[in-house]
């Protein structure tokens, strides 16, 4: 674990999804996807490789990331965001999996506390303090898929 992750393992962190859908929609953004990740859509949707890409994916530098939906002004959707809820939900991508323990997050209290004006299941009156050790273990997965990207 990073030094600059210290905070993540001595504060308390309060967290409850709500579904709200917000975390897939919002300012123009990235939603990476590792080539794994994409054949694995692909197949889900029982599409072919090149179809699926075409359709869904952006290459931006050297890797690949969702395409997204201009809905209004600033507001983009996820290609794959219907009603608030992600089609593709059993598929999605680690980094829709393991939010919001992403280094960039929970590296201090002010980015967290930042973080909960757009994720309104971060420190939620209903949210239960997440423990330590499922905490580590998405922002593990979560490294290591930035690695890999
Ligand atoms: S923004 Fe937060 S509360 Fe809303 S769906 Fe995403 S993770 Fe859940
Ligand atoms: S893949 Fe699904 S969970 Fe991930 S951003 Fe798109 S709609 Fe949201």
């Amino acid at each position: 674990m990073p030094s600059s992750l210290k905070v993540f393992q001595e504060h308390s962190f309060r967290f409850q999804c709500t579904g709200c859908g917000e975390c897939c929609t919002g300012p123009e953004g990235y939603t990476w996807v590792t080539p794994e990740e994409i054949t694995a859509m692909a197949e889900h949707l029982d599409m072919d490789l090149d179809a699926f890409c075409e359709r869904y994916v952006r290459k931006v530098g050297n890797r690949w990331s969702l395409k997204e939906t201009r809905v209004s002004g600033e507001r983009y959707d996820c290609v794959f965001l219907r009603e608030k809820k992600c089609s593709i939900y059993s598929v999605r991508p680690t980094q829709c999996r393991t939010y919001p323990w992403w280094p960039s997050v929970v590296s201090s209290e002010q980015s967290w506390d930042q973080e909960a004006k757009y994720c309104e299941g971060i420190n939620h009156p209903d949210a239960n303090e997440i423990p330590l050790l499922e905490r580590e273990k998405q922002l593990s997965k979560q490294i290591a898929y930035e690695k890999n990207l």
